[in-house]
């Protein structure tokens, strides 16, 4: 539901409401006209800085995160149960920054201060010439907790959704404890991030079911109707292990009375996996960059100009990766993957390149690619392909194909070791 007070809210953090005009020391020195800012070390700041080191040498790159080690999303339904080496999902981001040139810096971005293109963390205040925010998405509990601060702040202890590379280790240790009984997962409504990613991960757990021969089941609680291929093998293969219920709108969750109401039913659970809506993150809502309708209604994600990827109204700041609003009407935002994110950081640092030599460079479009495990023992995957091409009258067109792979020869894992080679700088 829009609640106008809470946009109102974070918007203002970085207009009147937020404090500017405290002097913060600076982290660096002035920067010389030449210093990109990138903030997010995911797969789309980690591509932006990797590129732009290499397209534009002369400039000077820092990445800021608030962690100091990247974490990687993809492959890891498979390390939740155990099907894929720790090695593959965790670096430092030192290394790479080594290896390519630039300079990592840990810490939490608090506020943008656009005007004077300076950002603020808790350390200091960081000029930039140019910004790239890459900064990933949130979780927005909202429409099923309200403004319940404790309810929230217990959903997010007591039952982390796995969606937020932060939450990955909480998520592993509940599925390793999980004796029995109903375990819960809700899927949200579109956009968000790797939208196949709870069915594959629903697969992973009713495999570590059946294989661990735990009595209990995945109840999943599912906004849409699920996806065709999945939806057959979860009631061919997995009938005993998970109950999908489609189209089941969530209305309410008491984290602590264990229960979460739909339209028709009021479920109990014994444990729970709660993936709620998702938005754009804080900082895109702090910098009053989130897109809004006619009304002024917030989509939650943010105003992208899509043939060069700046902010809508700031030339000066690009975005790339899964916090992206919609890029053309006729089929709304690009797919929230990593591979996408890399795409897009490589586009934005040929923006930035070109812009710092006073050049505007010819619009690019992205692809993307992406592997889901439909089974595991034997391993089955499904490759979705989407690609872009811009139609006469401007608009950007979208055409995906999915292909079914029932002997996978570890693609995944290549894909993977290729990103972390490239923009990790990993042997
Ligand atoms: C379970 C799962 C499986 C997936 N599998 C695949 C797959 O197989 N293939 C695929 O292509 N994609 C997959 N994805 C999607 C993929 O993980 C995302 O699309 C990708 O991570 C998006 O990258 P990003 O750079 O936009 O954001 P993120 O990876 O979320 O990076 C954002 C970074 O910004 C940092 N940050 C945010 N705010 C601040 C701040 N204020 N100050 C400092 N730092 C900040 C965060 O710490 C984080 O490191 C999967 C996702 C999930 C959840």
């Amino acid at each position: 539901m829009f609640n106008r007070r809470r946009f109102l809210a974070a918007g203002s953090a970085l207009g009147a409401g937020h404090c500017f005009g405290q002097a913060l020391p600076d982290m660096l020195p002035a920067s010389g006209g030449r210093r990109v800012v990138i903030v997010g070390g995911g797969w789309g700041g980690l591509s932006a800085a990797r590129h732009l080191r290499r397209l534009a040498p002369e400039l000077e790159v820092v990445l800021v995160d608030r962690d100091t080690a990247f974490r990687s999303l993809p492959l890891s339904n498979k390390w939740l149960v155990d099907r894929t080496p720790d090695a593959l999902m965790q670096q430092d981001y030192a290394a790479a920054a080594r290896a390519w040139g630039y300079r990592a810096i840990q810490a939490e971005v608090t506020a943008l201060d656009r005007e004077r293109r300076r950002l603020h963390t808790a350390q200091g205040a960081l000029g930039y010439d140019w910004l790239i925010l890459a900064a990933g998405i949130r979780h927005d509990y909202s429409p099923w907790l309200g403004d319940d601060v404790r309810a929230i702040d217990a959903v997010r202890r007591l039952y982390p959704a796995g969606f937020l590379a932060g939450e990955l280790d909480a998520l592993k240790r509940k599925l390793a404890g999980f004796k029995g009984g109903d375990l819960l997962m809700s899927v949200p409504p579109p956009p968000l991030r790797c939208p196949p990613a709870p069915y594959e991960r629903a697969v992973m757990i009713a495999w570590m079911l059946k294989a661990r021969a735990i009595k209990g089941r995945l109840v999943l609680v599912d906004a849409g109707g699920g996806m065709q291929r999945f939806n057959r093998i979860f009631a061919e293969r997995y009938k005993d292990q998970i109950l999908h219920l489609t189209h089941a709108t969530v209305k309410a969750i008491d984290p602590f009375k264990k229960t979460l109401s739909t339209e028709f039913d009021e479920l109990k659970f014994d444990d729970a996996i709660i993936i709620p809506p998702q938005q754009a993150a804080d900082l895109v809502w702090q910098s009053g960059l989130i897109e809004t309708d006619a009304a002024g209604k917030p989509s939650g994600w943010a105003g992208v100009d899509p043939r060069h990827l700046h902010a809508v109204g700031d030339e000066r700041v690009f975005l790339v990766g899964d916090l992206l609003g919609r890029v053309s009407p006729l089929f709304g935002h690009y797919p929230k993957s990593a591979h996408m994110a890399v795409q897009l950081g490589r586009i934005a640092a040929a923006e930035i390149a070109a812009r710092s030599r006073g050049n505007l460079p010819e619009p690019a479009l992205p692809e993307s690619v992406c592997h889901v495990f439909t089974d595991v023992e034997p391993m089955e995957m499904l490759r979705i392909d989407a690609q872009y091409r811009r139609r006469g009258d401007g608009l950007i067109t979208q055409m995906v194909r999915q292909h079914e792979d029932p002997q996978p020869r570890g693609e995944d894992v290549a894909w993977a070791q290729g990103l972390s080679t490239e923009m990790l700088a990993r042997d």
